[in-house]
């Protein structure tokens, strides 16, 4: 079996910045995408080397704050994270709020440049304006077309006519492991004209895993049936799905862990995972079924019966 190298598969050097990953990956998914008739395993393993480059590469920029930024002179943003990300300390994409800027390619003006452009019918092209009175002679710069006798007339593309455009930023940003619901991430600086930018935390389920306070539980269904013979659980980890037995005399409502299987501390250890076990009944049996739990009932209530008579 061939070693694992994701520069191959993404057809990069191994210097390559994230930047030039990125692109490399966006054109190899195009080719080999399941949807546009690639195969799926080609796919899968572009995917995993480009998560497992992105991982390696993306800084750790984000700091976790446990209170809110005092000051004025910074941002203040949301971070959709779920938390199977948040567990894991995964690679997120994030978009960074920035300062609205003037746009450099139309100099505020929102027209293009380069674009079509006709006389203006102001100065009718000569760009200043001739007044005449009985003694003086008067000469102005054109108003309308600010002395350059044309009118730009086509919208700018890069602003789209507004004459600014927004700060925003795509950073492909790694979660600081140990962060949890209710911490603040802090993105220092990286230029001059740039700020602070704090990220609340809003941390959404993943399947079944979903933090409560800051510990992480998984939820788990099980059919009553299966509660009472004691059949292992399909338990949600963060390693996938597994069938885990349940502790002895274990009553429903309640809660077992996985020790060492939860979130990812801030010094690489782990957390217990807590499994929430919740008994669930069909809302609608099969006559069959039905059949069978009345005989199920019958034998229990004659065994209640007995013993109810024995202490007489
Ligand atoms: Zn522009
Ligand atoms: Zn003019």
């Amino acid at each position: 079996m061939k070693a694992f190298d994701p520069y191959r598969i993404l057809g990069i050097s191994p210097q390559a910045n994230l930047e030039e990953i990125r692109r490399a990956f966006r054109e190899k998914a195009r080719q080999l995408h399941p949807d546009l008739g690639g195969k799926k395993e080609l796919f899968l393993e572009l995917k995993r080397s480009y998560e497992f480059l992105c991982e390696r590469l993306a800084p750790n920029r984000l700091r976790i704050l446990k209170e809110r930024p005092r000051g004025d002179n910074y941002l203040l943003s949301f971070l959709d994270v779920t938390a199977r990300e948040l567990a894991l300390g995964a690679t997120v994409t994030v978009v960074v709020p920035g300062k609205t800027k003037t746009c450099s390619h139309c100099q505020g003006r929102g027209q293009n440049p380069s674009g079509r452009k006709e006389t203006c019918l102001f100065c009718e092209g000569r760009g200043e304006i001739e007044f005449s009175g009985a003694k003086r002679h008067l000469r102005i710069v054109c108003p309308r077309c600010g002395g350059e006798g044309v009118i730009w007339v086509d919208i700018c593309p890069h602003c789209r006519g507004r004459g600014e455009v927004s700060g925003e930023r795509e950073l492909v940003l790694k979660l600081p492991l140990g962060a949890r619901p209710g911490d603040i991430l802090h993105l220092p600086p990286q230029e001059e004209d740039e700020v602070d930018v704090f990220f609340e935390l809003q941390v959404h389920p993943s399947g079944n895993l979903i933090f409560e306070g800051r510990q992480l539980v998984s939820r788990a269904e099980v059919p009553f049936w299966s509660f009472a013979l004691g059949c292992p659980l399909k338990v949600e980890t963060l390693e996938g799905y597994e069938r885990v037995a349940l502790p002895p005399r274990f009553q429903p409502g309640t809660f077992f862990t996985l020790p060492n299987r939860g979130a990812y501390r801030e010094d690489g250890t782990r957390e217990d995972l807590m499994v929430r076990v919740e008994v669930v009944f069909p809302l609608d049996l099969s006559p069959a079924a039905r059949k069978k739990l009345e005989e199920f009932a019958e034998i229990m209530e004659k065994k209640e019966g007995q013993n109810a008579s024995s202490g007489y």
